[in-house]
């Protein structure tokens, strides 16, 4: 029986060198479009990703335990045209990962023709997300990124990495105004990320990541730092912003809310995004402890 290939929340767009390929995210665009049918579409693809996952198992990642819960594998397993999509980007750079000039002349027209068309339809800060899906695989390729970000300063370019063995190519000797740095953060690498952070000081950020908001909140304090969650995870702000029920156009969540795309400051991102989720297992604890006393 023939059945219809599902829609991916991560349209594919179109060829850039070779076989690489950005990604459209309704979250990230600067511009969407309205649908009637509900499915919205962002009018220039704006996002970068590689294959999730270990890099052991084929994937670009520094995996941690917490990576169980990823949202890239859990898409791009769903949908086989997402995972070819990241798999020919990732084939594509391999063979050059480790040579930052080749990577910034391949990944240099994908930036700029994602510019010049969020330009063209008057986007006045255009966006670029590095790494919906995947990580960066080297350290030749932070040094890819950071010369883009120089190249192109009318962009604003935003990452979240686990790779932090790497971070330090994307902000040495000097991190573009232009680019925020995230350093992903969980139960695992907690330490490593604090260290970072202490050396690195305001030219990293920090993103939590937990299973719930309770826990993140935890994880924050623990390093004696706190992070906002992010609002449109908690509602705050709708995945895609109208001026009113009428509009054509829109914007998407992190265009309107600009904490990540300028790095503003730390973030707090929860698998499960209900504002008690956390709580309740807390509770019970603390009834058991005092149980046990
Ligand atoms: S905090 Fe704002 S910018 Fe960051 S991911 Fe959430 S909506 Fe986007």
């Amino acid at each position: 029986m023939h059945r219809p290939r599902r829609r991916s929340p991560h349209d594919l767009d179109r060829r850039g060198p070779g076989l690489m390929k950005l990604s459209t995210d309704r979250k990230t665009a600067s511009r969407v479009r309205r649908a009637p049918n509900g499915d919205d579409k962002p009018t220039a693809p704006n996002a970068f990703g590689l294959t999730p996952g270990p890099i052991t198992a084929g994937g670009s990642c520094q995996v941690t335990p917490f990576c169980k819960s990823c949202y890239a594998v859990s898409t791009s397993r769903r949908f086989r045209a997402v995972d070819t999509l990241l798999s020919d980007n990732l084939a594509e750079l391999l063979p050059i990962v480790d040579d930052a000039d080749a990577l910034t002349d391949t990944l240099r027209p994908l930036v700029a023709e994602s510019i010049r068309k969020q330009t063209a339809q008057g986007v006045a800060v255009p966006l670029f997300r590095w790494f919906w899906a995947g990580d960066l695989p080297s350290a030749a390729f932070g040094t890819a990124v950071r010369r883009l970000a120089l190249e192109f300063s009318s962009c604003r370019f935003w990452i979240y990495t686990r790779s932090l063995n790497y971070v330090h190519r994307l902000i040495v000797p000097t991190k573009p105004d232009n680019l925020a740095v995230y350093l992903s953060v969980d139960a695992w690498n907690l330490e490593h990320a604090s260290q970072l952070r202490d050396k690195f000081g305001d030219r990293v950020r920090l993103a939590f990541c937990a299973e719930n908001w309770t826990d993140a909140a935890e994880l924050a304090a623990r390093i004696g730092e706190t992070a906002p969650r992010c609002p449109e995870l908690t509602g705050q702000i709708p995945l895609v912003v109208y001026a009113d029920d009428h509009a054509k156009f829109g914007e998407g969540a992190c265009s309107r809310c600009q904490l990540c795309t300028n790095g503003r400051g730390n973030v707090a991102f929860a698998v499960d995004r209900t504002p008690t989720a956390g709580q309740t297992t807390r509770r019970e604890v603390l009834v058991e402890l005092r149980r046990a006393s």
